[in-house]
């Protein structure tokens, strides 16, 4: 198997994009994908972002669209050929991006359609003729409706992410739009996962499809190691500073369940001494990109997430991940954690179970198919109990209703929805589409983040926030845990009532 660009025939327009790209040798998927999608064949590929998987689709896909490139005016002669849906704006917007760059040197055409912006720009585009339609699935069918879409003439339709499409409840909606397809096309299905849903959903939609694999999905890389600690919700902060300081860890992600916990938690840390940034789906696009710019500057130690925000998010090889909440779903860990330990290089994942936690923490191990064992954390004597508890009484006298009422007692899945702006239906979805009516895409070219992988910071090496703060000598690790107790052990004393979220 050849591992160069040079050797796969691309024509030369789409090889020369490659070449600016700099690209020097295929990733995995590329290597395996690019042949397979080259001779129409439906695909199911198991790739997280991160992987190289939109070259790895779209390189084969323009090649084989080139058949149809033309410079005529007219939008006739540019009907939708390929249809590429994902779940969140950000992941549409970094896919059309890429996939501008690498048409750039064709006559194809190709655009993006997302919700939380106005639909008129949009509108125009499309009527204009495109070839690639890059679109989430709710304001793709808000287009079709309006009759500005016509997909009666696609041959190539792509469901990237697609177990996030599912898990946000897009299923109907994708139902509704490939039944606007013709049936003769290839259909090319990207997933982190593959889940049983994943898997019927392939088994309705995909003909014969070559199954890829780049690493074994649901199967988390080797270099990351797993620790489990029990912490109930008040200690988890504390718990956060210890491991930071016994570990030296200077950077590190912080995955919570919610928007309004991630708020909360970034507020706190940062009293704390913490120098944190919040990345979730209120803030805006502007918000979220300074945000990762001041994490890779090394100006933000801490970066407090919920999963939609940080997925797609091309930040590589972070030293550490938290999970400051185990994940409702047991996919999002094996997400969250991949953010660490990449390329080889060795990395941390924290996750903090509290005594509820057992059926999430139970549904992790079924899915890693790994035995999670709960250690304890052990405090050294400096740890901030009081500051912490002044964070909850901060939190208090903010008011705990209205606004600020528990996220997750509120409703996860409906605070999930929230979090992606094009949840279809209901009073949310307007909601959100109002607040993100501001939001348009970065111009290609001027969006850092999404083409440079993460890199600590030159001032990394200074001494973190966290122990600039203390002057207790650095225990080691096993000084400070203690031995392992098996989760099973710990979650008999749990009641049936409080062992369900
Ligand atoms: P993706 O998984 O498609 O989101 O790609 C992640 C990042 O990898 C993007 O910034 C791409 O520009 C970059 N990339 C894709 N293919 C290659 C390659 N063959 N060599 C180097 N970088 C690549």
């Amino acid at each position: 198997m050849t591992s160069s660009f040079s050797n796969l025939s691309l024509a030369e327009p789409l090889a020369r994009a490659v070449a600016e790209m700099g690209y020097e040798s295929m990733t995995p998927i590329q290597e395996q994908a690019i042949p397979v999608v080259l001779t129409g064949q439906d695909v199911m590929g198991a790739a997280q972002t991160g992987t190289g998987k939109t070259a790895a689709f779209s390189l084969p896909l323009l090649q084989r669209l080139l058949k149809h490139e033309n410079s005529s005016t007219s939008p006739a002669r540019h009907p939708v050929r390929a249809l590429v849906l994902l779940p969140t704006r950000e992941l549409a917007d970094q896919v059309a991006q890429q996939i501008a760059l690498y048409a750039k040197h064709t006559k194809l055409r190709s655009t993006v359609v997302f919700g939380g912006m106005d639909m008129k720009p949009q509108t125009l585009e499309l009527k204009k003729g495109v070839e690639v339609l890059v679109a989430t699935p709710g304001r793709l069918l808000d287009h079709i409706e309006a009759k500005n879409a016509v997909l009666n003439q696609v041959e190539y339709v792509v469901l990237d992410e697609a177990d996030r499409m599912l898990d946000i409840g897009f299923l109907p909606d994708l139902q509704r739009i490939l039944s606007y397809l013709p049936k003769t096309r290839t259909t090319l299905l990207f997933s982190a996962t593959f889940s049983p849903e994943i898997k019927r959903l392939a088994g309705s939609y995909l003909q014969n499809p070559i199954t890829i694999e780049v690493a074994r999905p649901n199967e988390t890389a080797s270099t990351v190691e797993q620790r489990f600690y029990s912490a109930n919700d008040d200690d988890k902060r504390r718990a956060i500073h210890q491991v930071l300081k016994t570990r030296g860890i200077k950077q590190a992600f912080i995955f919570v369940n919610s928007k309004l916990g991630c708020a909360r938690l970034a507020r706190s840390l940062e009293r704390e001494g913490l120098k944190t940034a919040a990345l979730h789906g209120d803030k805006s696009q502007d918000e979220r990109l300074k945000a990762l710019e001041a994490f890779k500057k090394g100006e933000v130690d801490l970066l407090v997430c919920t999963d939609v925000a940080a997925r797609g998010l091309d930040i590589k090889d972070v030293p550490a991940v938290f999970n400051f909440d185990v994940p409702f779903n047991a996919e999002d860990y094996v997400h969250r954690i991949g953010r660490t330990g990449r390329a080889g290089a060795s990395g941390l994942a924290v996750t903090l179970v509290s005594g509820s936690d057992a059926r999430l923490v139970a549904d992790i191990e079924k899915l890693i198919k790994k035995k999670i064992d709960l250690e304890a954390v052990e405090y050294d004597e400096d740890q901030p109990r009081g500051r912490i508890n002044d964070g909850r009484r901060a939190w208090r006298e903010a008011g705990e209703t209205g606004d600020g009422r528990d996220a997750i007692s509120s409703g996860p899945r409906r605070e999930r929805e929230r979090e992606r702006g094009d949840f279809r239906g209901g009073r949310e979805s307007r909601e959100t589409r109002e607040q993100h009516r501001g939001f348009r895409p970065a111009a290609v070219s001027r969006d850092p983040f999404f083409e440079k992988p993460y890199e600590a910071s030159a001032g990394v090496d200074a001494a973190p926030a966290w122990e600039a703060a203390k002057s207790a000598p650095r225990s080691s690790v096993s000084a400070n845990i203690k031995p392992k107790r098996k989760v099973a052990a710990l979650f008999k004393a749990v009641s049936p009532e409080t062992s369900t979220q």
